[in-house]
Formats: C-alpha cells, structure tokens, sequence
C-alpha cells in the first residue's frame, strides 16, 4: 500500500479522498490554491502545500507545481478526485514518468475514452449498445445532411473532446442543422481546442442511467449497479439515485453483465462509470468517465463498499477482493447537490457562511467541505455539500430526505436547498416520473415561483 497519498483536488472530494486515505492508515498531503489557504482539506490533511494562485490553470491544473508538491513530501501516489485533471492522460504519464502513481486507469483508457468517437466504437466493439449516428467525425456538412436525413431528425451534434455539456447543439430539422454543427465546432474549440464533431440521433424523452464499474487491470472487473441521474438542469446532474426507479432485476443484471464482460476484456483498472441513455426499454452508450464521480455515494450507501478504498487497493497493485456475487444492493439512496446558487436563477452565491446545521441521524449523510465561518471563494464550483440519504426502500428514502432537508441550515448565502425541498414535494419525482427534459421544464413553467 503507498504511504502517503497527494489529493490533487480541493472541497468535498479532496475530504472523501482524505478520510478513506486515514481509514487505510495513508498520510495525506492537501495541495490548495492561495484562495484555498483556510479550507477544510487543508486544515485536515497531515501536510498541506500551496501550490498557486486562485486561477485553477496557475494551481490545481499547474503539473509542475503539482509535481513540485509530491517532491518536497515525498508523496508516492496522487489521487485526482474528479475535474481538473482526473481524466488528463498526459498527467497520469507524467507521474509514472517520476515512480508516483496515479491513482486511476491506465493512460491508454483515459484517452481512448476521452475522446468520444474512439469511446463510441470502442464501446461498440465490445458489445455495448450504443445511439445510431455518424460512424466517426463529421468533417462535411454535405455529407452530414445526408446522414441525418437518413437518420431522421432530430439529431444532436456532439463535440468529440466535450464535457460538462459544452460543444452540444441539437438540430432539430434541416434547415437547423448548418448552423448546429457550426456553433457546436466554434463551442468545441473555444472550450477544447479541438473542433471535431460527430452526429448522434437526438432521443426525445430518454432516462440518464448509469452503471459504476471497478477493475483491477488484470482482467478482473465488477459492477456497482446503476444510478438514474435524470434529473438534469443545462445537462448538469442536480439529483442522483440509486436504483433507477425505471429499471427491473433483468435490466440491471443484463447491462451489469455487458459493462463489467467489457472492462474485464479492457483490462480496466480503477473505478470508472460507463452512461446511457434510456429509452423505450433500450440502452444507448453515450460516454464513459475514467474517474470517481461526483455522485459515487448512492452507489456506496447500497453496496456498503467505500469506492475510494477500492481505487486506492487497485492502484496500489491489489486484485479485486470481491467477486460479483459478493456484491449485494440494499435499499435506495438519493444525492441532491446543493449548490452556492439563487434557488430560482441559478445565479451563483459565493460569500461566507455565518450560519451552518447540516442534518443527521439515520441513514444521512452530508459529504462538504464548508464550515460556519468558511468563504466560498468565487474561483470554482459552487458546490457547498452532498446530501445523501439512503433507507430501505424509495418511499422511506424520501421521507428521510424530507426531514433531512428541514434540518439542512446554510445560512449568509443563498443555496438550492429550496429547489430539493420542491422537487421532494413533486408528485412527478415521489413516482420517479421523470426523463432528463422534466427538470428544465418544472423551471420554465414556474415551479420556483413563490406563489407556487
Ligand atoms: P458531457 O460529457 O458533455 O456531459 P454527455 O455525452 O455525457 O456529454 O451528455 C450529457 C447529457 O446530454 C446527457 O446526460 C443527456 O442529457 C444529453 N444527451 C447526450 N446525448 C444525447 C442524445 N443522443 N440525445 C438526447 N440527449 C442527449
């Protein structure tokens, strides 16, 4: 096992890291940005080192600096966490190239998924359905025309290097489809440097559902189950759970079978999450993370196994001390991220937290990095904390998120909190009738509105 893990990330996951690292009995070392200085990863890790200014480029995404870090600490193994560099191959090398491991996939997966269209056939190859479209890039819109009339519209243009939902834009009949590919190429390289785009049939009403996988990178490799992250504000996930409550025993043992057959024929190490589209029954590949994810939690609170633990074990040369039958699903469990945002606008709300409560009790679970007193900086992600509650079964599941969300006091910013209070109210939601439009339109036709 390494003796002493650098977490190359800042706010709740740098904790998550950091608690499992301690349970392992690894030293952490905390990196932060100058805006950072007083933050909770930083105050708890064994050794902390600043490694730049606020500007995420000059510190959490500055390789040497980072490398300057594991050097004075003698750090043997960086986590990633998720974002900034988590699904950077050429940082991966760049540790193995110094003796530090990454702890993740190999290079070679991170990049082949990476890129979409290579992830698109490869995940093809190996017998995991995938949306219809182009076969590669679109270099020509002639050419794209004709396979989109051929497909049908709608159709969505997708950018090869995309993430976080940029370089997306649907075409939604012909006439559409010359500008789609010509703001989705200029989005693409502005965002990625890279302006390749490829055409995917546009699904009208599809679910988000999603399977975690963990592979030791010889050839053995498991899944976790899916998650349903449907509910999506501006192809954001808001609301996370686990099981689907669209899905049956016969889907998920059948998709499980397929993801995990593929990994293990990948030799993939690590923990990764292969998402789909659901629709009419039919699952659509549309991408894979090579990394932890925000919403691993729901995953965890129904297997009972810590998948950070497990990326640690694997990257440090372990093999996978479970099989699948080993692994069992009790209960449900729901994430809501809650964010430094107005509840109605989502306009960000940096500033201080003069007032914080988080909830307990049973079956509750807050991952967060603030603390009454703490300054969200204006530099990153608004997140404030992960609420997750998991109970026997949905109904009691968002009882138990009813009551956690009374409790759940943040005060001196605004927060989402009071979106989640609605949404758990909803009776679209309480029946987990939803697909990834519902959100977008409960927004639109006022459902953050006060006299509602
Ligand atoms: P990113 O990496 O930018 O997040 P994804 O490929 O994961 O992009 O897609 C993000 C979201 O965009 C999905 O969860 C879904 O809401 C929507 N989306 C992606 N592909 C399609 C499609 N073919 N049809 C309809 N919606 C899609």
């Amino acid at each position: 096992m390494f003796n002493k893990v650098l977490i190359a990330n800042r706010g709740e996951i740098a904790l998550r890291v950091l608690r499992a690292c301690k349970e392992l009995g690894i030293s952490t070392v905390a990196v932060h940005s100058t805006a950072d200085a007083d933050a909770m990863h930083v105050r708890l890790a064994d050794e902390s080192v600043c490694i730049g200014p606020p500007a995420a480029r000059e510190s959490y995404l500055n390789i040497p600096s980072l490398l300057a870090a594991c050097e004075i600490t003698g750090a043997d193994a960086v986590h990633p966490g998720y974002g900034f560099l988590s699904e950077n191959a050429r940082f991966a090398e760049i540790l193995e190239a110094h003796g530090i491991a990454f702890i993740g996939p190999s290079a070679e997966h991170i990049r082949m998924m990476g890129d979409k269209i290579i992830a698109k056939q490869t995940a093809a190859s190996l017998g995991i359905p995938v949306v219809p479209g182009s076969d590669g890039a679109v270099t020509n819109d002639r050419e794209a025309m004709k396979l989109a009339s051929e497909m049908g519209f709608p159709v969505l243009v997708k950018a090869s290097a995309g993430g976080g939902g940029r370089g997306m834009k649907v075409a939604w009949s012909a006439d559409q489809l010359p500008e789609a590919l010509a703001t989705a190429r200029s989005e693409a390289r502005a965002a990625f440097d890279n302006d390749e785009v490829y055409i995917e049939k546009y699904l009208s009403t599809p679910r988000h559902i999603e399977f975690q996988v963990l592979g030791d990178g010889k050839g053995n490799a498991v899944h976790l189950g899916e998650r349903d992250c449907s509910l999506q504000r501006r192809h954001q996930k808001v609301w996370e759970e686990a099981p689907s409550p669209a899905i049956n025993q016969e889907e998920r043992e059948r998709m499980g079978e397929i993801v995990a057959s593929a990994m293990r024929k990948l030799q993939y190490s690590g923990a990764g999450t292969i998402e789909f589209l659901y629709e009419n029954g039919e699952f659509y590949f549309i991408e894979m993370n090579t990394r932890l994810q925000v919403e691993h939690p729901v995953t965890e609170m129904i297997t009972g196994i810590d998948i950070v633990n497990e990326q640690l074990k694997v990257a440090a040369g372990a093999s996978l001390s479970f099989s699948q039958e080993d692994i069992t699903f009790q209960g449900h469990a729901i994430e809501c991220r809650i964010n430094a945002e107005d509840p109605a606008t989502f306009t960000p709300s940096p500033g201080q937290i003069t007032y914080y409560h988080p909830p307990g009790g049973l079956g509750v679970r807050v991952d967060s990095g603030v603390y009454q007193g703490y300054r969200i900086p204006p530099h990153y992600d608004s997140l404030i904390g992960k609420l997750i509650v998991h109970g026997r079964n949905r109904v009691e599941t968002m009882m138990r998120l009813r009551r956690a969300l009374d409790e759940f006091v943040v005060d001196g910013i605004k927060s989402t909190a009071p979106l989640f209070r609605r949404l758990v109210g909803n009776a679209d939601v309480a029946n987990g009738m939803y697909d990834i439009h519902w959100l977008e339109k409960f927004l639109a036709e006022g459902g953050m509105s006060t006299d509602k």
